[in-house]
């Protein structure tokens, strides 16, 4: 498994002012949503494209297209639904499929309520969207829905990530796992405290986002 921490002035001056427990909610939205589409940037880099040829007003020019089928983006509910938009503001054509996990606060063990995903995902490069990648229960379940469904590539774009989380993703998709895995975070932080916050971090995404219902 590949990580990959964006090192870029704008991502690093975006990610502290997210982190701040004096940014309200309409400014945490906005800051997720520039964070993500740069980070999808990153992310994207090694999207497979296919060659077309296209007329210009002056004659054929040849290029390229994104490849079929075309990539897969799906958001983590309910916080991952807070960067959708940041990532399809550079993928509009992707299909969009969803996985609803909750982590149980006490045991911090993940369960599934909701998926909604192509039964076969042979050839695609698959986006997961999932804020925070802290003890990597929740990412290794939805990875694990992929690959097992023959995605090509699986890559998690993430704003924060401990290196507990990263340590349990490494050990559950080795190299040999059948598709190219990689985490691209905007920060790879120092631990996990005894409730699974990843510290310094930036608290609970999902309440930051849409409010602690
Ligand atoms: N989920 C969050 O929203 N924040 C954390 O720090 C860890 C998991």
């Amino acid at each position: 498994m590949q990580t990959l921490v964006a090192d870029h002035p704008l991502v690093a001056h975006k990610l502290t002012a997210l982190r701040d427990a004096g940014t309200d909610t309409p400014v945490f939205r906005r800051l997720t949503d520039e964070l993500v589409t740069l980070l999808a940037y990153e992310a994207t880099r090694h999207i497979r494209v296919e060659p077309v040829s296209v007329p210009t007003p002056v004659a054929p020019a040849t290029g390229v297209r994104l490849a079929r089928p075309l990539p897969l983006v799906v958001p983590v509910l309910r916080a991952g639904i807070g960067m959708l938009d940041g990532m399809t503001r550079l993928l509009p054509s992707a299909d969009v499929g969803f996985v609803g996990l909750a982590r149980d606060e006490q045991t911090l063990v993940a369960t599934t309520y909701a998926e909604r995903l192509p039964a076969d995902l042979t050839g695609r490069d698959v986006f997961v969207l999932d804020p925070m990648l802290a003890t990597g229960g929740t990412l290794e379940t939805v990875v694990g829905m992929l690959v097992s469904r023959g995605a090509a590539t699986v890559t998690a774009i993430c704003l924060l990530a401990a290196p507990e989380g990263l340590a349990r993703l490494a050990a559950a998709f080795p190299d040999d796992a059948g598709a190219r895995v990689r985490v691209v975070t905007s920060g790879l932080d120092e631990k996990l405290n005894d409730r699974g916050y990843i510290v310094p971090g930036l608290g609970d995404a999902g309440d930051r986002l849409f409010g602690e219902i």
